[in-house]
């Protein structure tokens, strides 16, 4: 049709292009490696990603290569983020917390090129060397002065750098062309790839702040202390500059006090990350008797936010919103800003809205099925498997037929493993992971609420829900809990303060106390390690002579 609107395919550069003409006093602010806080604006950052990105051409990389980063949130990460996907190759974060094996494959998988790593992780890639691909190189992300001892023929970034052009003529990329890859560790089998595009990079940079709306502001600063290297930080590096806010980089330092110092430094407005974060936080706060000066949003996801944890931060004046979203979905799906009826709602009322999963994000549709496959009602009853789909969605894994068979439904729609329910305001409740549940005599009870509610004990810092085997009931529920102090409940006390909320079939069979909880590599409580723990564990009812 003639006089149709121009085409231009959406693209990652134009975003600090955007950021460095629009916003120019704000930028990064990062806690580095070297011990030292690092501040650059965004004219700035745009200049040096343009030094880059000659670098790159120049060291022979070209459109679709894989470069891979093993590095903390500080702003040569972000570089990296741009500069990679400015010139049409495809940055791939690589997460230090895995195990040696999963690096490796994901590594040979990728067949990355290059790898830029921070300095204190140098040892972490000397360890991995042997069975790295031969003709991998390997970039320091630091100055000549800092360099750690490196393997032969390592390069320093900022001399790879320096006297590089400061402006770079960006390639008019086709919007499909890939830019970032994130591996997603499955509970079983190897890693899947997530293979981001400019297009869904950009889409999910606008979707997000237009829904989530309590955390973006203009001249404020926010915190990913999600990291940047699983799913983009949530998108935090595209966002901020989009809508002209300053980053807060915590390099690798994320316990409370180191937090509790740098966000009460820069006057950090919103800041984001999984529940074990803000436990650790919170703690600082009660040791401090106040919250960080200017601190007003917190966005927490990745696992459920105990509803104790929410009532903590509101009641010290900090709005919480909760995001539910995966790898597989760049990552954010929903999320945890109230419609305007709440208002001047009372607190118990706003506090439970709050401990759902929120609202999905524009751009993306949910569907709730049974296990036969049949659409259920969004009614805020009905529960089964969510799927999902929208531009922000893979498609399919990278490289990876049999995954991506097991993934996507005959539709073209995406399965999240996540057991959930959808209300006609599109509110959703993510009941549990569909491994998580326990799976009690043909019903199935929620880890998620048990959790959640042995959590609001005084006695308990951090628990656990997790199926054991049964002989007549398939499973039984066990809760694993971390004591806050000297108390340690018993069962029928948990019983007791748990009843209101569950059927007496729903409490759990056994109260097992442990020191800590193992967490995964993106920092949530590990059930699948927990399990494996417990491979010897026998419910009391089944122990010898007890029956
Ligand atoms: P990994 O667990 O490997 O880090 P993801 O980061 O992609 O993978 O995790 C996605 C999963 O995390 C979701 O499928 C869901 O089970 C869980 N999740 C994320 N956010 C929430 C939330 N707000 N409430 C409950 N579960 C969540």
């Amino acid at each position: 049709m003639q006089g149709l609107m121009m085409h231009r395919d959406l693209r990652i550069i134009d975003i600090l292009r955007h950021a460095a003409e629009a916003h120019g006093d704000a930028g990064i602010v990062s806690a580095r490696v070297e011990g030292d806080l690092h501040r650059q604006s965004y004219p700035q950052t745009l200049g040096r990603v343009a030094q880059l990105a000659h670098a790159l051409t120049g060291l022979g990389v070209k459109t679709g290569d894989r470069v891979a980063t093993l590095a903390w949130n500080g702003h040569r990460h972000f570089e990296l983020y741009y500069a990679v996907a400015g010139i049409g190759a495809v940055c791939h974060t690589l997460n230090p917390r895995l195990a040696r094996e999963q690096l490796l494959y994901i590594i040979a998988h990728a067949d990355d090129r290059l790898l830029f790593v921070d300095a204190d992780l140098v040892p972490l890639v000397v360890d991995l060397l042997p069975d790295l691909p031969e003709g991998l190189r390997l970039v320091v992300l630091t100055d000549r002065a800092r360099m750690p001892e490196t393997p032969h023929g390592a390069l320093c970034y900022e001399e790879l750098i320096a006297g590089q052009p400061a402006t770079y003529d960006w390639p008019d990329l086709p919007e499909d062309t890939a830019s970032g890859l994130c591996y997603t560790s499955g509970t079983t089998g190897h890693p899947k790839g997530a293979l981001y595009s400019h297009r869904s990079t950009v889409l999910h940079a606008m979707q997000v702040p237009l829904c989530q709306t309590s955390s973006f502001r203009a001249g404020h600063c926010v915190l990913p202390v999600v990291p940047m290297f699983h799913v983009n930080a949530w998108g935090l590096p595209y966002t901020a500059p989009l809508t002209g806010m300053t980053l807060v980089m915590p390099g690798p330092n994320l316990d409370g006090p180191s937090l509790f110092r740098l966000m009460d430094g820069e006057g950090v407005w919103s800041a984001w990350g999984v529940p074990t974060v803000w436990a650790g936080l919170l703690s600082e706060i009660d040791a401090q008797g106040r919250i960080p000066q200017g601190f007003g949003d917190l966005v927490v996801g990745g696992s459920a936010a105990p509803r104790v944890m929410i009532e903590a931060y509101e009641a010290r004046g900090v709005n919480v919103a909760q995001a539910w979203g995966m790898t597989e979905m760049s990552p954010i799906g929903s999320h945890g800003v109230l419609p305007p009826r709440y208002d001047g709602a009372d607190d118990e009322d706003r506090i439970t809205a709050k401990c759902c999963a929120g609202r999905r994000i524009f751009g993306l549709d949910f569907k709730i099925v049974d296990d036969d496959g049949t659409r259920l009602p969004h009614d805020g009853d009905a529960t089964g498997e969510l799927y999902v789909r929208g531009s922000t969605v893979i498609s399919g894994y990278f490289e990876n037929e049999d995954a991506t068979r097991m993934a996507m439904d005959a539709e073209g729609w995406f399965g999240t493993g996540d057991v959930a329910s959808v209300d006609s305001e599109g509110r959703l409740v993510i009941r549990d992971r569909a491994k998580d549940l326990v799976k009690s005599g043909g019903e199935w009870i929620s880890s998620i609420d048990l959790e959640n509610a042995a959590l609001s004990h005084p006695a308990i810092a951090a628990c656990a829900v997790v199926a054991m085997p049964h002989p007549k009931w398939d499973e039984r529920p066990v809760l694993v809990a971390v004591a806050s102090g000297a108390e340690r409940p018993a069962l029928e006390e948990m019983h007791a303060h748990m009843a209101g909320h569950f059927a007496h079939w729903q409490l759990p069979d056994d109260l097992v106390w442990v020191e800590e909880l193992p967490l995964t590599a993106t920092g949530k409580i590990s059930k699948l390690t927990l399990r494996q723990r417990m491979a010897d564990y026998v419910l009391p009812e089944l122990r010898g002579g007890a029956a």
